[in-house]
């Protein structure tokens, strides 16, 4: 469902990703985890074209991303094309990102409303119900900086659950939370999981990946070194390097 093909990509002189090849099944959910610096966060931004890799292709659900595949003419999508392709992949980062002048339901709505051009009624209808899917239907009229990072982060899920992305993208989602709002955020993202979103976790909570992924892949020096079951490779990792992580995280 989400596939990518020896991806490379360099900053400078600097190759981040090596050849990266990744499968993610339809409707399972991956935990990609690896030191600081492995290219974890590139890989993510490559999958929504917020980066293009130089080599390789990445697939979603049938999509080439970046490219157009109809009678074998693969140039390059235009910018309107790109950001359609972006809208239907779901990206929540570490920090959270909502438009600080916005409340909650606003953030919620604009996505829909001026990308897909919704009318304002039923826009705010399904942002209302997003809202009270991550348990925030209390909030809605609040803005940023009158919620907690937890609830921010639960908004941006929303807002990203608003444009009824084929798959989501998750970077390190509870890194800048308190220990006691880490929690919150994780329920609602086990819940996504368990209604069949396909997912991409990047993460240090190794509960969550024990607990909700179906697959780990351990990424080191921009190649995905070891891959698997989160039993098999959380457990009893075969590499010297996955053994090394694990034991330090
Ligand atoms: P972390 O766990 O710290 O988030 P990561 O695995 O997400 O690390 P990346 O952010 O993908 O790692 O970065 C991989 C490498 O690419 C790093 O050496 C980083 O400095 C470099 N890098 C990332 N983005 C850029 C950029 N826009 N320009 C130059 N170098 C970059
Ligand atoms: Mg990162």
């Amino acid at each position: 469902f989400i596939d990518l093909r020896g991806i490379r990509k360099s900053f400078g002189r600097v190759e981040v990703l090596k050849g990266v090849d990744y499968t993610v099944r339809q409707g399972s959910v991956s935990c990609l985890i690896g030191p600081s610096g492995s290219g974890k966060s590139t890989l993510l931004r490559c999958i929504n074209s917020l980066e293009q890799p130089e080599e390789g292709e990445i697939w979603v659900d049938g999509a080439l991303i970046g490219k157009r595949t109809e009678k074998d003419d693969y140039r390059a999508l235009d910018e309107r094309e790109i950001a359609g392709q972006r809208a239907s992949i779901g990206m929540v980062f570490q920090q959270f990102n909502l438009f600080p002048h916005m409340t909650a339901l606003e953030n919620v709505m604009v996505g829909p409303q001026w990308v897909k051009g919704e009318d304002r009624t039923r826009a705010k209808r399904r942002a209302l119900e997003l809202l009270e899917r991550v348990s925030l239907g209390e909030r809605a009229h609040h803005y940023p900086a009158e919620l907690s990072g937890g609830q921010q982060q639960r908004v941006a899920i929303a807002r990203a659950l608003s444009m009824q992305p084929k798959a989501m993208l998750f970077d390190e989602p509870t890194s800048a939370l308190d220990p006691e709002l880490v929690g919150e955020v994780l329920t609602v993202m086990k819940d996504l999981a368990n209604g069949g979103m396909t997912m991409i976790v990047v993460t240090h909570e190794m509960s969550f990946a024990r607990e909700v992924a179906d697959h780990v892949a351990f990424m080191d020096a921009g190649v995905i070194v070891e891959e698997g079951h989160p039993r098999t490779v959380l457990s009893s990792p075969r590499s010297e390097r996955a053994r090394d992580f694990l034991s330090r995280v």
